[in-house]
């Protein structure tokens, strides 16, 4: 598996956790802990539910040094931050939002050299981290976990169940000093991934050799990458399985990846009043979670494989009664 990780991202090392939010509590801690974490103003992210950075490294026992503002931060900014407590620089991926307009960030690589200069370590929290460069597919470019390796960071750590597509997991890797201390961090026990996840990983990774083969096995990588003429087929025969119209409709990525990505394709709207429906598909067998788009319940079949689409046909008919 470790071998598996850095031949597919280039790190000198690797070793996984239960969840990216585990991930930086633990490498926050071992780089960290009772000194300085120097990170931007503009990247303090909430990602939901408890997970807020500076509350994860109050508890990982770092204390939080702010730098430059929300919308710009500059080399300069970390310069003057940087001091003998200093323990870590914190760059984290805004996964799941962007600032934009007046702004200015420093990128990774600029960081490892000022880091490097200091004798601290370099953190690179990606959050939704990519195998592969999404472009390739027409999407929006993101930075992938290679690139962040390559720019030199200590350690750069992103989840196993966002845009990889795999099952719920930290990966931590980098340099190899840095990763075999977290390996051996009391921590690390208290945050390890069951071996059934491990397994599930092990598989979804190995399917990363092949990009075209990583497209087409895992989910989420089809459904985002999915054409237009297949999304066109299934919503026609959820169409005619439900009564619907076909229309064309946006839709979002979600899960904390990809926040402005649009990814227009049809969907099928359905008559009646759309908050009942919503609520009878939600809590129905199988149950179906559509959206609301000007008072419409709309179905959006890139989430649905074809056998799904006869479930989901036959959903809506008892739920519309
Ligand atoms: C999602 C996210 C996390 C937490 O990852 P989980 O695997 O959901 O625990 C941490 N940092 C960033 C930047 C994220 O986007």
């Amino acid at each position: 598996m470790r071998a598996l990780l850095c031949d597919l991202t280039g790190a000198e090392d690797a070793t996984l956790v239960n969840n990216n939010a585990a991930a930086v509590l633990l490498v926050l801690n071992t780089v960290a802990g009772g000194r300085e974490a120097v990170v931007s103003r503009g990247e303090l992210i909430e990602i939901g539910g408890a997970f807020r950075m500076p509350d994860i490294m109050a508890r990982a026992g770092a204390r939080l040094v702010e730098v430059g503002t929300t919308n710009r931060t500059h080399a300069k900014d970390y310069r003057a931050a940087l001091g003998p407590q200093t323990g870590v620089i914190l760059k984290v991926h805004t996964s799941n939002y962007r600032i934009q307009g007046f702004t200015a960030e420093v990128g990774a690589a600029e960081l490892v050299e000022i880091a490097d200069a200091a004798g601290v370590v370099l953190m690179n929290d990606l959050g939704s981290g990519t195998l592969v460069d999404l472009s390739r597919w027409g999407l929006a470019r993101e930075p992938t976990v290679r690139e962040a390796v390559a720019q030199g960071a200590g350690v750069v750590t992103f989840s196993g169940d966002k845009l990889l597509g795999g099952p719920q997991a930290g990966i931590i890797i980098g340099r190899r000093d840095e990763v075999e201390l977290c390996r051996h961090h009391p921590l690390a026990r208290a945050t390890r991934i069951d071996k059934l996840s491990l397994a599930g990983l092990e598989a979804t990774l190995a399917l990363y050799r092949d990009p075209e083969l990583a497209r087409e096995q895992i989910p989420v990588l089809s459904m985002l990458t999915a054409s237009h003429e297949l999304l066109a087929r299934r919503a026609q025969a959820l169409a005619q399985a439900t009564g619907g119209e076909l229309v064309e409709t946006v839709a979002l990525v979600g899960g904390g990846a990809l926040p402005l990505l649009e990814l227009p394709g049809p969907a099928v709207a359905l008559d009646g009043p759309a908050q009942l429906l919503a609520r009878a598909l939600r809590s129905g067998e199988p149950a179906v979670v559509g959206r609301i788009e000007h008072d419409r319940l709309l179905l959006d079949p890139r989430t649905l494989t074809d056998a799904e689409v006869t479930e989901v046909g036959r959903a809506v008919r008892t739920a519309m009664g």
